[in-house]
């Protein structure tokens, strides 16, 4: 399997800051504002892009989460945020940024919208005819919708209605993800912007693994939102909340569902296959002295590492299924 890993086209991932204002119970990160307010140099990651950007294996999808990346308004500078968006987005990448939007009611939205604003309106057609949808930009923005999340459907009715009602001149995608018990919420969501005034469309798209539909809604034509559920994994806090699925191996060949690995950044100097779940194969990103090392060494010695946990893991099968046929062989004789 790790032979995949060497192989198959791979993502970017920054999980730029452990610290958040939430504190959720079902963190896999366990972030927290408790943690170190300690963010993935700028640098750092425009440095890891541009030496994918040459590499034909990188899939040019690069995702921003955290913790709350936008906590760096705050605590690092009010331009780390857009500047790791338009690098990424000049290098060609699709950019998926994940924010808890807890920030809608706080005077950091006024910033934060404008920013946004600015990373769209600056890549919109120069002409758009009315009868078209606007052209959709490779940059989506991505909320929690769920029980766990403070205030969630009050957070994310704010952010979706503010964009819904602003004409950019182009439109991105929200991603909304929630877990299954919890569906409920985005129907509330939606009613809420009907009655709040926006023109709620729905559509069905195919997913690009071509095997699955997914619900879609245009919203003004000015955003569109996509839904999806999942399980919650048994990982960070969420180890405490039952039901967590548990996933039973490392993820030697964490895809995505257009096949592509994850690569993922922390803020501990460690880069991990997958993101968010599961017993963590990983590797380190910096020297001794902090400096990164070049990517092609850091996925190079995310494959080795692939490739000795899966030895590992397969050897303790062997002997587990070892172990259980001579139990059932026991077993047959004593019940003759
Ligand atoms: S789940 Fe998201 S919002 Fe909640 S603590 Fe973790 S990073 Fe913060």
């Amino acid at each position: 399997m790790h032979s995949l890993v060497a192989e198959r086209p791979y993502a970017l991932v920054f999980k730029t800051t452990n610290w958040c204002w939430n504190n959720c119970a079902h963190c896999c990160e366990s972030s927290g504002p408790n943690n170190p307010k300690k963010f993935i140099p700028e640098s750092v990651i425009k440095g890891y892009i541009k030496q994918a950007a040459s590499d034909e294996r990188f899939d040019r999808s690069v995702v921003f989460t955290g913790g709350e990346i936008t906590s760096a308004y705050k605590f690092v500078d009010r331009h780390y945020v857009p500047n790791i968006i338009n690098y990424a987005l000049n290098m060609g990448c699709g950019v998926d940024i994940k924010t808890n939007a807890g920030w809608v009611n706080s005077p950091l939205a006024t910033q934060i919208y404008a920013d946004i604003e600015n990373i769209v309106k600056k890549r919109a057609p120069s002409k758009k005819s009315k009868l078209q949808i606007q052209h959709e930009l490779p940059f989506q923005v991505s909320l929690s919708l769920d029980r766990f999340h403070n205030d969630a459907l009050a957070r994310n009715f704010k952010f979706i209605e503010h964009f819904a009602k602003t004409d950019m001149g182009a439109s991105f995608r929200i991603n909304i993800s929630s877990f299954d018990a919890d569906n409920g919420m985005l129907s509330d969501l939606l009613q809420r912007l009907n009655t709040a005034g926006v023109n709620v469309r729905e559509a069905v798209i195919l997913n690009k693994n071509a095997q699955t539909l997914s619900p879609v809604y245009y919203l003004n034509d000015n955003i569109i939102v996509q839904y999806g559920n999942g399980d919650l994994f048994y990982g960070g806090r969420a180890r405490n909340i039952k039901n967590a699925y548990r996933v039973p191996a490392p993820q030697f060949s964490f895809l995505t569902a257009d096949f592509a690995c994850l690569v993922a950044f922390d803020t501990n100097n460690r880069v991990t296959l997958g993101e968010n779940c599961g017993p963590k194969i990983a590797a380190i990103y910096n020297d001794k002295d902090g400096n990164p090392y070049p990517l092609q060494s850091v996925l190079n010695c995310l494959v080795e590492t692939t490739y000795r946990a899966e030895q590992k893991y397969r050897q303790q099968h062997f002997i587990l299924d070892k172990q259980v046929l001579l139990a059932r062989k026991i077993n047959q004789i004593f019940s003759k």
